[in-house]
């Protein structure tokens, strides 16, 4: 059934006259449409964020459990996978996003398109600003219960010259790029531009060879392969290339090495050019500047001529998780936001602040549970001092954890390297101080979980059932009972997250990585099944109705060229 089905709330937020908070701005009152005992009950429940982790708790949430109120500045949800699909004119990029309101309605949920700037957790408050018709209004909203899901903004890793290139995280990203490789197309054709120009415009650079760099450069090489040769002057092909730039020795690195083999060959075969264990030093308007380890050792610089650079070397912190992370002393893991396994964040008053998604990490607790394997393999015998380990019955500790946890298996392969490092005194074996300090290096380094859109929806929905079971706990369990004062341990399970694979697309052709050692690479069946998962996968029948059409579209009249 369409949203259409729910009722939606009476009345808007409106701004109290009084102000209040540390910075006494005005705050946010929810003007109740028939205010009964009901209603004064019910918690307000504050959601920020639109992306994945956000859009699957709200969808979870029943409707009227909660007064909820989500805030973001994008008043629509985006479908990421798909978004290298909408740089290059695959799929439409209203093809690929669902307005919010059609979703929050359904819990009966208010919408604001704002930012949240900051977190006031003494006072329940969150800080929010709202930019329209060129003015700023900041405000507060309250809160009995917040869930952050803010998602991560690329990581510029300090390189300058990052104004002169183009990101993948948005949907005006997507259209931005559309737009410029036709325009350097057209440009190319125009007889005023010279062959230098010319090469130089056709050169299309990709910096990070994760999977948002490598289903780009896929889809840009389908897009000249299958549509922009039959309209654009032979010449053009000659010029044309597509580079990679990736700081490993491989592409793909975080899925099974068959997986990064089998696109390094595809793409090979294609002509792109894979440049590897290179970093970039500094990316001008024109150019891509970076240093290369060659075979010897030594390190050598080089660059590459560009008409359109791509930027996605991976996630960093938002502002507004950085401005948490450091507020709060019990954070440690200052690259997201910490939470306990029922995705409370550390060191914020319990069961009052959530953090879900890509701005959030489940606190590390490989290492305590190597610590069981390892007793449970009978390596440590004894008492723990005179543990010791040789690096065989280690490799067998990490064969097994890569079996017992699926999704830290590109974390647990770096093991062997671990060992060695740790093995201070070469003896071939560690002692319990050895280990200390071995495990201690994989709690701060190895975060247990993907920044995906699986583990975020995974999250959202695990809140969603966990926050309706809570609501109705609030009402009718007595206080007392509660085991050790800790009402979501004593209502509902922690959060367990279920890896289902990492799929990539390669142009005509994709992989499947299971994450347990079972892997999938081919041709146009994977590329059925590919689409077919993302099919599927959609939010709403509306948007798989808008993409069937667009694939078939595609295939029928090939993609349009217009440049606007
Ligand atoms: P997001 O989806 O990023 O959403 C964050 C939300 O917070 C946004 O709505 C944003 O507007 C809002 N926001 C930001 N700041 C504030 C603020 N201050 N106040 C309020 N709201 C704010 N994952 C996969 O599993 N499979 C894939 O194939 C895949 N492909 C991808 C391809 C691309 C090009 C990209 C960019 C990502 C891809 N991902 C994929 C990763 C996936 O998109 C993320 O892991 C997922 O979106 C994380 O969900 P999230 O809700 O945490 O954050």
């Amino acid at each position: 059934p369409g949203s259409r089905n729910f009722p939606v709330p009476i009345n808007p937020l409106a701004l109290n006259p009084r102000t209040g908070g540390p910075k006494n701005l005005p705050i946010a009152e929810l003007l109740l449409d028939d205010v009964n005992d009901e209603d004064v009950k019910k918690q307000k429940l504050v959601i920020l964020g639109s992306g994945f982790a956000a859009i699957s708790l709200a969808k979870t949430l029943d409707a009227g459990k909660y007064h909820v109120v989500l805030i973001s500045p994008s008043n629509y949800f985006l479908f990421t996978p798909l978004l290298p699909s909408a740089t290059v004119g695959t799929v439409e990029p209203r093809s690929i996003i669902e307005p919010v309101r059609k979703i929050v309605n359904r819990c009966l949920g208010h919408y604001l398109e704002a930012s949240a700037l900051g977190v006031e957790l003494k006072d329940r408050l969150v800080e929010v600003v709202s930019y329209h018709e060129g003015k700023e209004r900041r405000f507060y909203v309250p809160y009995d219960k917040l869930v952050i899901s803010v998602g991560a903004q690329s990581n510029t890793h300090g390189v300058p010259g990052l104004e002169n290139c183009y990101f993948l995280k948005t949907l005006p990203d997507a259209i931005r790029m559309r737009k410029r490789i036709m325009g350097n197309f057209e440009k190319a054709c125009l007889p005023t531009t010279s062959p230098k120009e010319r090469k130089k415009l056709l050169s299309f650079v990709v910096c990070g060879a994760g999977p948002t760099g490598v289903e780009f450069a896929a889809e840009l090489h389908d897009m000249v392969k299958e549509d922009l040769v039959n309209f654009f002057p032979k010449l053009l092909r000659q010029h044309l290339s597509i580079h990679i730039i990736q700081s490993q020795d491989h592409i793909l690195n975080t899925y099974d090495e068959k997986i990064s083999k089998y696109a390094e060959s595809k793409f090979v075969k294609e002509g792109i050019d894979l440049i590897t264990n290179a970093r970039v030093k500094e990316v001008q308007d024109d150019r891509v500047i970076y240093t290369q380890k060659q075979q010897n050792g030594q390190i050598i610089e080089k660059e590459v001529e560009a008409g359109a650079i791509l930027w996605s070397t991976g996630l960093a912190l938002t502002p507004l998780t950085h401005s948490i992370v450091s507020s709060i002393p019990e954070q440690r893991n200052k690259k997201a936001i910490e939470t306990d396994s029922h995705l409370r964040v550390l060191g914020a008053p319990s069961g009052e602040v959530y953090a879900i998604g890509d701005c959030a990490t489940v606190q590390n607790n490989i290492s305590s549970r190597l610590v069981h394997l390892l007793q449970s393999i009978n390596a440590a015998d004894g008492e723990d001092s005179k543990v010791q380990l040789s690096f065989q019955q280690w490799r067998n500790l990490a064969e097994r954890a890569r079996r017992k946890f699926p999704q830290a298996s590109v974390h647990l392969q770096r093991l062997d390297k671990l060992f060695l490092q740790y093995d201070k005194d070469n003896s071939g074996t560690l002692d319990m101080k050895e280990l200390e300090a071995l495990f201690n290096h994989i709690d701060r380094k190895l975060t247990s979980l993907p920044t995906t859109a699986q583990r975020g929806s995974q999250q959202g929905k695990y809140l969603g059932k966990k926050l309706n079971k809570l609501a109705d706990a609030q009402i009718n369990i007595d206080p007392t009972q509660f085991y050790d004062g800790d009402l979501d341990d004593t209502i509902y399970k922690p959060f367990d997250f279920h890896n289902l694979g990492s799929l990539a697309y390669l142009g005509d052709a994709a992989a499947y990585d299971s994450g347990t050692g079972t892997t999938f690479a081919g041709g146009l069946l994977a590329m059925y099944l590919w689409r077919s998962v993302y099919w599927s996968e959609q939010i709403s029948f509306r948007t798989r109705c808008l993409l069937a059409v667009d694939w078939m579209k595609r295939s029928i009249w090939g993609r349009d060229l217009s440049k606007f």
